[in-house]
């Protein structure tokens, strides 16, 4: 089975993102004027506080059939699979990522 987009861990990708915007802070303060554009940096800034999802304690959706997480919402609201394209709205739903892999260990 093929690695899928949903592996990556979006508390780390928050943190690094965190680190860089400190990094461009500091450039900033210790130049003469400022080498990074404050504006993206206020940008950065925004992105970082707004997002404060805590995505590893999201419920999670996986197909009933292949157990996949990769699902496509159409226009209609139905949720199809598109790793076996088998299921339309058969999906089970769990607590956080943490439940699923508990469940289907092999999934990883
Ligand atoms: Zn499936």
């Amino acid at each position: 089975m093929a690695t899928e987009n949903n592996s990556y861990n979006m508390k780390e990708v928050q943190k690094q993102f965190t680190k860089i915007l400190e990094k461009f802070k500091h450039t900033n303060l210790m130049s003469a004027f400022p080498i990074i554009d404050s504006e993206h940096i206020e940008k950065l800034e925004t992105i970082l506080k707004l997002d404060k999802t805590d995505y590893d304690s999201e419920p999670v959706e996986c197909c009933i059939h292949c157990k996949s997480l990769y699902l496509v919402t159409d226009n209609d609201d139905n949720d199809e699979c598109v790793t076996c394209r088998n299921s339309l709205n058969e999906t089970e739903t769990h607590a956080s990522i943490f439940h699923y892999l508990n469940k289907y260990p092999d999934r990883k």
